[in-house]
């Protein structure tokens, strides 16, 4: 963990958050290079969630709801964990994380007895900071895709089964964040609500199990270090019938990744009462808008309340466990290392980087722009010039960073040494194999591309 933490400072991947003021527990921010390995994900996320299939539909919900929304729920009474205190060094824990009944801190055993800490984070809204103006920030994304459920079934041409997705930021008090970017306050969820006819739930509970250890895998991720586990009966969510984790070996222990819930009819179920008719009516019937509940049509043609099959994974956690799986050293002879980032091309933050053999050369320097030009045209990711003048020093970068080619411009490329047969042709480094390849600058977009698609299909 702690190589990792020291590359993702060092290349632009992640920093301490407010490290100026001497940082904020449970926060984190992402540099250049955090930055489009995250997006590079979640991309990757809607693209097998939504864009891939006809049954799911995107939403982009506000962070701050209703307090009335987490009353119903089950968020205000019940989404909390067992904090204790030392009475010694007054350090605040987790009961449920701690080894032993003492304290991690000082050693202690004067605990008190654990007592539930809601995880809400609390905000007030408008100018007067009284009880009325009481807001909370969301613990998940899941409550703005319930209580938007009657918009989208009116506006959409949805029918069960179908989904809604979303992508977006979470915030929870977490008593000790802790492992780096696995446990914060502040981090994004990409989640799915997945609408079925009651008594298909289980069959699709296991079907999202499976979809979603398989896109985990493309991602890069070890099948031999990701497992599933079926949440035990007294350890489930208030809301869920059934939950199977995604269990990721972390650098600091095999987690939860990803959590794939059966939550039933209960949050459509809780909406829907003791809510004023109109904010509610979402039982369609022919041409006519009715029914205080939020409902379709089900199989039978009677109205339902559906039930629910929730995939929800956490981006921070998605990061850390691509990372982690890419993160490579090697031995490569005569007592030399290498450090090297074996991202997917699809995550990589930069695709291909040009580097001009020689930085003062005005003719190099120039056919280096039109290839960088070439292949920003060609819609491949990140492409970028480098015109250090040391090669060598580049290739290294690249390597941590996780750039999956270099392509070396030179002096053949330019006709400066005489082989004509070289003439507007470079130098294709992978950065897996270390395969140096000479290829026409023509044919270097097909070429990636080629050995892409042959990769995707391995
Ligand atoms: P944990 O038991 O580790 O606290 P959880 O079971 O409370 O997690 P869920 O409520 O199922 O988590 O949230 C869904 C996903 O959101 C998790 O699988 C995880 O990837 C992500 N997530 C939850 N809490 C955090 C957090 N504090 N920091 C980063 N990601 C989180």
């Amino acid at each position: 963990m702690d190589e990792l933490v020291a590359l993702c400072k060092r290349r632009g991947f992640i920093y301490p958050s407010s490290a100026i003021y001497g940082g904020l527990k449970g926060f984190f921010d992402f540099g250049p290079m955090g930055i489009e390995l995250k997006n590079n994900l979640k991309r990757a996320w809607w693209q097998h969630m939504v864009y891939l299939r006809d049954d799911i539909v995107g939403l982009d919900s506000s962070t701050i709801m209703h307090p009335d929304v987490f009353q119903y729920s089950g968020h205000l009474d019940t989404f909390s964990d067992p904090l204790v205190d030392c009475k010694t060094c007054k350090g605040r824990f987790r009961a449920d994380h701690l080894e032993k009944p003492q304290c991690p801190q000082c050693g202690s055993a004067t605990l008190t007895e654990p007592r539930p800490f809601n995880l809400m984070m609390k905000t007030t809204l408008g100018p007067i900071d009284d009880p009325s103006a009481l807001a909370y920030l969301r613990p998940e994304t899941a409550q703005g895709i319930f209580v938007n459920f009657k918009h989208v079934v009116d506006s959409m041409n949805v029918k069960i089964p179908f989904g809604i997705a979303q992508i977006g930021k979470s915030y929870r008090n977490e008593i000790t964040p802790r492992n780096f970017i696995f446990r914060v306050r502040e981090f994004e969820q990409m989640e799915l609500e997945f609408f079925v006819q009651p008594g298909s739930d289980d069959q699709w509970h296991s079907y999202w199990v499976e979809q979603r250890y398989q896109w985990w895998v493309k991602q890069g991720l070890d099948p031999i270090k990701l497992k599933k586990f079926n949440q035990p009966a007294e350890d489930l969510s208030h809301y869920a019938k059934a939950t199977v984790d995604l269990l990721y070996e972390f650098p600091h222990g095999c987690e939860e990744l990803e959590g794939i819930a059966n939550r039933t009819d209960f949050d459509l179920g809780s909406h829907s009462k003791e809510q004023n008719e109109l904010s509610l009516t979402a039982k369609v019937q022919e041409n006519k808008h009715s029914v205080t509940r939020l409902a379709v049509k089900g199989d039978d043609n009677s109205w339902i309340v559906p039930y629910v099959i929730e995939p929800s994974a956490g981006v921070e956690r998605g990061v850390l466990a691509v990372l982690h799986q890419a993160y490579t050293q090697e031995i490569l002879g005569e007592g030399q290392t290498r450090i090297v980032l074996k991202l997917p091309f699809h995550l990589a933050p930069i695709k291909v980087a040009v580097l001009p053999l020689a930085k003062n050369n005005t003719h190099m320097v120039e056919v280096a722009q039109r290839i960088v030009k070439m292949l920003k045209k060609s819609q491949l990711g990140w492409i970028v010039l480098e015109n250090t003048g040391s090669v060598g020093k580049s290739y290294r970068r690249h390597d941590e960073i996780g750039t999956p080619y270099c392509i070396t411009v030179d002096f053949d490329t330019i006709g400066q040494d005489g082989n004509p047969d070289l003439w507007e042709t470079v130098t294709l480094r992978d950065r897996d194999s270390l395969a140096q390849i000479r290829l026409p600058i023509k044919e270097l977009v097909a070429h990636i591309r080629n050995v892409q698609e042959q990769r995707d299909d391995e």
